[in-house]
């Protein structure tokens, strides 16, 4: 969704091949796929990633062209309904890297995630919003920093995924909801999915790094960050 959250797309091929190889030979992964249907998305926005292998490899909006603007791009993760405009979590000129664009569902790419999780609208477990970097797992809410009504669920469920990315090689998370532990965010995902479509484990993870290499994460720590982040995601999933 963000083009220059580049270890995201990795991770999620990575864990995709994990799934499809792991089927009949894993016994964790044989068990996870027969009690669920998994779904992928690794890339949300296609012309902002190719853009970020041609021209602005820090590029983070999609390419589109905004009217009455030089600037393109609309930030994807601020183009969806709940909370959408906020002032302090997204931005309203079409320059910022947080544009929201002019209405909600503006955009192809979140008209394309909203039809793909209305599609299995009453029976979605948990949607999980994958980005880079801070090395966080975050609930509901973006746009607020109230708490919602299952948030103890919540802490429960993130400690046991933040506890099991750390057990692999002690990469340090925080977790807790978007809002209060790394900034309010208007019109994101993870509100959409938990407020819209009632999906009550709606997370987005931050992946490595600290902001030591922040988007640029060196090659060598593509698997790692794979390993860990598919490490915590299961134990996360085998306790909801
Ligand atoms: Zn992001």
């Amino acid at each position: 969704m963000h083009a220059r959250e580049w270890i995201t797309a990795a991770t999620c091929i990575w864990i995709i091949d994990q799934i499809t190889s792991g089927y009949g030979s894993d016994s964790e992964i044989t068990a996870l796929v027969d009690q669920y249907d998994w779904k992928f998305v690794p890339i949300a926005n296609p012309d902002g990633y190719a853009y970020t292998w041609s021209n602005d490899r820090l590029w983070r909006k999609n390419r589109v062209f905004n009217n009455g603007s030089s600037c393109r791009g609309v930030d994807v993760n601020r183009n969806f309904p709940i909370g959408f405009g906020g002032s302090s979590g997204s931005s309203d000129s079409p320059c910022s890297t947080t544009y929201s664009g002019e209405v909600a569902f503006s955009e192809l790419e979140s008209c394309a995630i909203r039809d793909l999780i209305a599609a299995d609208r009453g029976r979605v477990k948990s949607a999980i919003s994958v980005h880079s970097y801070d090395q966080q797992w975050l609930s509901p809410y973006g746009y607020s920093t109230e708490f919602p009504p299952e948030y103890a669920e919540m802490l429960r469920a993130m400690e046991i995924g933040v506890n099991a990315i750390t057990a692999v090689y002690g990469t340090q998370y925080t977790y807790g909801s978007f809002a209060t532990a790394l900034y309010v965010g208007s019109g994101v995902t993870t509100d959409y999915y938990y407020e819209a479509e009632g999906v009550v484990h709606s997370y987005t993870i931050e992946l490595r790094d600290d902001g030591t290499y922040g988007f640029q994460l060196p090659p060598d720590q593509i698997v790692p960050t794979a390993i860990e982040t598919w490490n915590g995601i299961k134990a996360f999933v085998n306790a909801i």
